[in-house]
């Protein structure tokens, strides 16, 4: 595993190979990343793997210092998968630099997270555009933990008519049903414990209101999941999942997509 700082370096090695498999991460690594990991060396070309917490993706300085890192660790377990590259920038060595394409923002991206979250996924799809322009990756490996995240960047692929192709990826959860996150090292025991509660919770009702929409009584189950130990909800909201149309009646098929805090620490799923 070679392991790179800076893009000059890593462009002059990357230049000589046929294609790369991308997998795109802010480190923090857990069996989430590890699946995309998995599935991208099947694909048979170089895998790269980034780890870089992106300042612009956190609407405030304090989430940003707390979030999850362990690069000693992250490193350790990317060298036992035997990846190719390991790109590991600098703020400056990815913001210093102008893009060819302009970003695209498509207007999902002030629904659910983005209401909740301002300037979430400018910041996002600003980092995704920058690191496809350095690494040119023929696939990128993305998780339909954060589906919301992976239909921007597809619709940003699409319109900016780039070449690299998104693999989506489902999501691996922890055996109480709860999707791994690098924000999970956060929660204590009490507190996964919570989370699963709350994940069984609301599998149990996305089958009922599959058989009756009435039943998606949204104060209540904001009540519901306040008395589950959920500290606040930002959005629980029903989506179908191939245009991104908020659904009114069960009849088609659709995600169920949720945002909620055990104490200050957020977490975002959908089922
Ligand atoms: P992150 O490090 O949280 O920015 O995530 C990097 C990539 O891993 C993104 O494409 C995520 O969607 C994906 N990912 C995160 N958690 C999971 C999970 N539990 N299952 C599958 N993919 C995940």
């Amino acid at each position: 595993m070679k392991i790179f700082k800076d893009k000059q370096t890593l462009q002059k090695e990357i230049s000589k190979t046929k294609g790369i498999s991308f997998v795109p991460t802010m480190g923090g690594l857990h069996k989430g990343h590890i699946s995309l990991i998995k599935q991208s060396k099947k694909f048979k070309l170089k895998t790269m793997v980034t780890i870089f917490v992106n300042p612009k993706q956190f609407n405030k300085k304090s989430d940003f210092r707390s979030y999850p890192r362990n690069i000693k660790k992250d490193i350790k377990q990317l060298k036992k998968l035997k990846i190719n590259y390991l790109y590991i920038p600098t703020i400056k060595d990815i913001y210093s630099f102008k893009t060819n394409k302009k970003v695209f923002l498509d207007k999902l991206s002030k629904k659910l997270c983005g209401k909740f979250r301002k300037g979430h996924f400018e910041g996002v799809l600003n980092v995704v555009n920058r690191f496809i322009e350095i690494i040119k990756p023929k696939y990128i490996f993305l998780g339909k933990k954060d589906y919301q995240q992976l239909y921007l960047i597809k619709k940003h692929i699409e319109k900016r008519k780039i070449k690299s192709k998104i693999v989506e990826c489902k999501t691996i959860r922890e055996v109480n049903g709860v999707a791994c996150s690098s924000r999970n090292s956060n929660l204590n025991k009490n507190q996964m414990k919570i989370a699963s509660n709350i994940y069984y919770y609301l599998c149990t009702l996305k089958k009922k209101i599959k058989k009756d929409y009435t039943l998606f009584n949204i104060n209540k189950i904001k009540k519901d999941l306040l008395v589950l130990g959920a500290s606040k909800i930002d959005y629980l909201e029903n989506y179908n999942i191939k245009n991104f149309k908020k659904i009114k009646k069960a009849n088609k098929k659709f995600n169920m997509f949720f945002a909620y805090y055990i104490k200050n620490i957020r977490l975002i799923d959908n089922i």
